[in-house]
């Protein structure tokens, strides 16, 4: 296998890589997917996931009712605040539209939104068996057409000659092909850069708090190499998508079952108690990636979501139970909170909730008057006993500094496409996403972004190889 010269190699087996390796193979192009993780841990991040977020004009199979491009491009404007490319992010929506049937031919199957997720019957596809039956079809298809895969095979750097992809080196080995496609993900499973990127607060490295929701496996190594040989970057490294977990998860691989979803039905407090940010400021899935990054910004990176009784089967529960109490000093005990300081900050919330009627299921006027800050909806006081509390801590998911791609996803150097080194997936997310988040958007960049990838390694060499035969 050493000698053999592939016409494309894929770096990283995750969503945007497999759909990369199966696109390129597809085109009639010989691939050898590289993949660091062992073959029990491989997929990455995307053996975690559940769902992509889907474009459509009218009910489709799984999804109900309609989501225009124009909806999908405006949600997504409003989540990244502007901060993201235009052009590439509607390319992305608009596969979006029809990349379904290609994935069935690949072996993924879809079901409908289950009850009390985040409530995206209408704009995301559910994987049947999630991301874990995924990533297998995958695996199993690319294996059926021949892509050959190697586990436990981390690239450490790649040979580059003027922004030309030449070879990929592991351990002392060195694998040249015609084209190359990187999607090993961003840098999220890298402690010591997110220390760099996050630095300390009061001689405290803050990223030292964070739990990672995925894969150990994405250590940035291919990101940090190609920023240093020239890739233009792009995003900020503290930029990340980023919620809420059960503190009490682990260090990876916690996955979905560790989110907390109860802020909105509840109050938020820090370790001195104190309330600091809207907790019904908009639909949970809206609002569910900003509070990694609030919980990261409060003193020692942690909080608590304190509900009372009347929240209880109202939300998705986690895995974890939560700590339970028949009254809020038992509970401010049970957390190590201030006891009186935990009793202010109920009571000045319920004295400040304005009636209303409440509907989770709307923006309803259920809010409070006079507090800061203010909760705008869903505002019930916490008085029924027994009340709970989940202790939080930021959980990130994948980061978004990454490198800048075109619409062929090939990699810019100094302004330049590569003619032959692409990028899909989280290592090039930062493209659409500067920050911000709306549920399903990753599996989209991966998936539209891995087939353009794929297509393009392909077109590069096959052209190639027609040009040195004329
Ligand atoms: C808990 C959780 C739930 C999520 N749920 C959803 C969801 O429902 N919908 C959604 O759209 N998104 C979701 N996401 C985000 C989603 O996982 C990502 O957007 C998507 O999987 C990115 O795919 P990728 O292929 O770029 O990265 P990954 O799937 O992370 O794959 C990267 C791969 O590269 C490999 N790798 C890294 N470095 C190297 C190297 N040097 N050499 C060789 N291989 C390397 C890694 O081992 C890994 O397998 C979720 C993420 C998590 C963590």
């Amino acid at each position: 296998m050493a000698d053999r010269l592939y016409d494309v190699i894929v770096i990283g087996g995750g969503n945007a890589g497999l759909c990369a390796a199966l696109t390129a193979r597809e085109a009639g192009a010989s691939v050898l997917l590289l993949e660091s993780a062992p073959r029990e841990w491989r997929g990455g991040n995307s053996q975690h996931t559940r769902n992509l977020r889907c474009m459509h004009d009218a009910p489709q199979d799984v999804l109900t009712d309609s989501y225009p491009e124009e909806e999908y491009w405006q949600d997504l404007k409003k989540v990244t605040g502007g901060i993201t490319s235009e052009n590439l992010a509607r390319l992305a929506i608009r596969d979006s539209s029809h990349c379904r049937d290609w994935m069935r031919r690949h072996g993924v199957h879809f079901q409908p939104s289950l009850s009390g997720t985040l409530q995206l019957s209408r704009t995301n596809a559910f994987f049947l068996g999630g991301g874990k039956a995924l990533v297998n079809a995958y695996y199993r298809s690319a294996e059926r057409s021949g892509v050959n895969i190697r586990y436990e095979a981390p690239v450490d750097r790649l040979d580059l000659s003027h922004g030309r992809f030449v070879a990929a080196h592991l351990g002392g080995e060195r694998i040249a092909a015609k084209a190359c496609v990187v999607a090993s993900g961003g840098f999220e499973s890298n402690r010591e850069w997110m220390r760099e990127a996050w630095g300390q607060v009061g001689g405290e490295w803050v990223s030292d708090n964070f739990l990672i929701r995925g894969t150990r496996f994405n250590m940035g190594v291919l990101l940090k190499f190609l920023i240093g040989a020239g890739a233009d970057a792009i995003g900020d490294p503290t930029q990340s998508h980023c919620v809420a977990i059960d503190a009490r998860a682990p260090l990876y691989d916690g996955g979905i079952c560790t989110r907390v979803d109860s802020v909105s039905l509840g109050i938020v407090v820090n370790k001195h108690a104190a309330r600091f940010y809207d907790e019904g400021e908009d639909f949970w899935p809206k609002r569910y990636a900003i509070w990694g990054r609030l919980v990261a910004g409060q003193p020692g990176q942690i909080a608590y979501s304190v509900i009372d009784a009347k929240a209880i089967g109202r939300f998705m529960p986690p895995v974890f139970p939560p700590l339970e109490a028949q009254s809020l000093p038992e509970l401010a005990r049970k957390l190590g909170l201030d006891e009186s300081g935990l009793a202010r900050t109920v009571e000045e919330f319920n004295a400040a909730c304005r009636g209303g009627t409440f509907d989770h299921t709307a923006l309803d006027d259920c809010a409070t008057s006079g507090l800061t800050p203010p909760k705008t909806h869903w505002a019930r006081p916490i008085d029924t006993a027994p009340f709970y509390a989940y202790p939080l801590r930021p959980g990130i998911t994948f980061t978004y500094l990454g490198v800048k791609v075109n619409e062929q996803a090939a990699v810019h150097f100094s302004g330049q496409p590569s003619p032959n080194l692409f990028a899909a997936g989280e290592i090039m997310a930062g493209n659409v996403l500067g920050k911000g988040y709306t549920a399903g958007v990753g599996m989209t960049i991966g998936t539209a972004f891995g087939r353009i990838a794929g297509a393009q390694a392909a077109a590069a060499v096959l052209q190639g190889k027609l040009r040195a035969t004329a």
